[in-house]
């Protein structure tokens, strides 16, 4: 049964030097979501139940919030759904105000996803934000103003030139504002990017290994301090606030992707669209499939995503599914006949679940991230 929806809004106003998600400065975007609603069609006949839409990109607060109302009518038109419908759009901090939240609001968006990223001058330049920490500040309450009360903010850590008081600093912010959700990401800058090709060049420099391990102590300590419960490797929430649409993800339930570059899990396939704007535009008004890729998953490859997906997860997975190496006792946790890593080693949790696959003969390293 397929639960949750995703959404890819590929228009940006600008491209951040570490970005290697599918988006472009420019583009017809009622072009696009016609193209979206002609996808939509494909998925009609699948056995559904929503129970989560989400919004990404990309930035969708670059859509007029009557666009955004389109979507989701035609979505929650095309498909069965239950109440209460977890629907997450994610937003730029220089993009929607109170007018606006109130807009989406009344569509029936109950969460929104803040890419604030840092609330520090230093950060935002590091990366490379347009937006300033009164922008971010100001979208949070005015998002909540207007009834939108499940607000959630990303923060990227580890970036250039960071330290441990700088993180000490962004949680001091942090703890003055009503937010029940944050996604704290550790910096990642890939090869084809204009970050990740000056990382490489050594012309610019991420934090040591010392002040990072010192910055992702600083992270998960102080969000605990602050009330903050994680769940996932890079998610904590406030009671009740869990995101459940990624939470799907990582427990494997079946979803629809739609959207160039987005991808999607149903009956039993993933699948990928195609990442070329053009051609995803193309395919649909001719009338065609922009699926690109397609992975029947079998029992061996359920079992191997149900250990690296369920992993992420602070609860872990039943012990039973696993064997694991004696070398790697330190680093995890067995509550209540599961096995989970343990908090303070979940900034290894790439090397630690790829060491278990592999003892459990499960020989092709993943790129676990990737999946969250
Ligand atoms: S706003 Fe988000 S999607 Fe757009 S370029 Fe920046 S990181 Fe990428």
């Amino acid at each position: 049964m397929i639960e949750s929806l995703y959404l890819h809004i590929p228009f940006c106003s600008y491209k951040c030097p570490y970005c290697d998600f599918v988006s472009v400065l420019e583009g017809d975007i009622k072009s696009y979501l016609e193209a979206l609603e002609r996808e939509i069609e494909f998925y009609k006949d699948e056995e559904a139940n929503l129970k989560t839409v989400y919004l990404g990109g990309g930035t969708p607060t670059l859509l007029e919030p009557s666009d955004i109302g389109r979507i989701l009518e035609v979505v929650l038109e095309g498909f069965p759904y239950s109440e209460p419908l977890e629907i997450t759009v994610e937003c730029n901090p220089e993009t929607y105000r109170y007018k606006e939240f109130k807009t989406i609001n009344s569509f029936g968006v109950n969460r929104l996803s803040v890419g604030v990223q840092s609330f520090l001058e230093k950060g935002l330049k590091a990366l490379g934000r347009m937006h300033t920490s009164e922008d971010s500040i100001k979208t949070i309450s005015d998002a909540l103003d207007a009834g939108i009360k499940n607000v959630s903010l990303d923060l990227i850590y580890a970036y250039p030139g960071q330290e441990q008081e700088d993180l000490l600093k962004e949680l001091e912010i942090l703890s003055e504002l009503p937010v029940r959700h944050v996604s704290a990401y550790m910096l990642t800058a890939y090869e084809n990017t204009r970050m990740g090709k000056l990382i490489n060049e050594g012309k610019l420099e991420t934090p040591s290994e010392l002040e990072l391990t010192k910055i992702y102590e600083s992270l998960w300590k102080g969000l605990k301090d602050l009330g903050f419960k994680r769940y996932e490797i890079s998610n904590w929430a406030k009671e009740g606030a869990v995101c459940r649409h990624n939470l799907n993800y990582w427990e494997r339930k079946e979803f629809i992707g739609l959207g160039v570059s987005a991808w999607g899990f149903v009956n039993g396939i993933r699948y990928g669209n195609t990442r070329n704007l053009n051609l995803y535009m193309e395919k649909l008004n001719r009338g065609l499939s922009p699926v690109e890729h397609k992975k029947v998953i079998d029992e061996r490859e359920a079992y191997e995503e149900e250990v690296f997906l369920g992993l992420r997860l602070v609860r872990g997975i039943d012990r039973n599914l696993v064997k694991i190496p004696a070398e790697l006792f330190p680093f995890l946790a067995f509550p209540d006949g599961r096995v989970a890593i343990r908090e303070e080693y979940m900034l290894l949790a790439d090397e630690i679940i790829s060491q278990i696959l592999y003892y459990n003969d499960i020989p092709e390293k993943k790129e676990v991230s990737r999946y969250g």
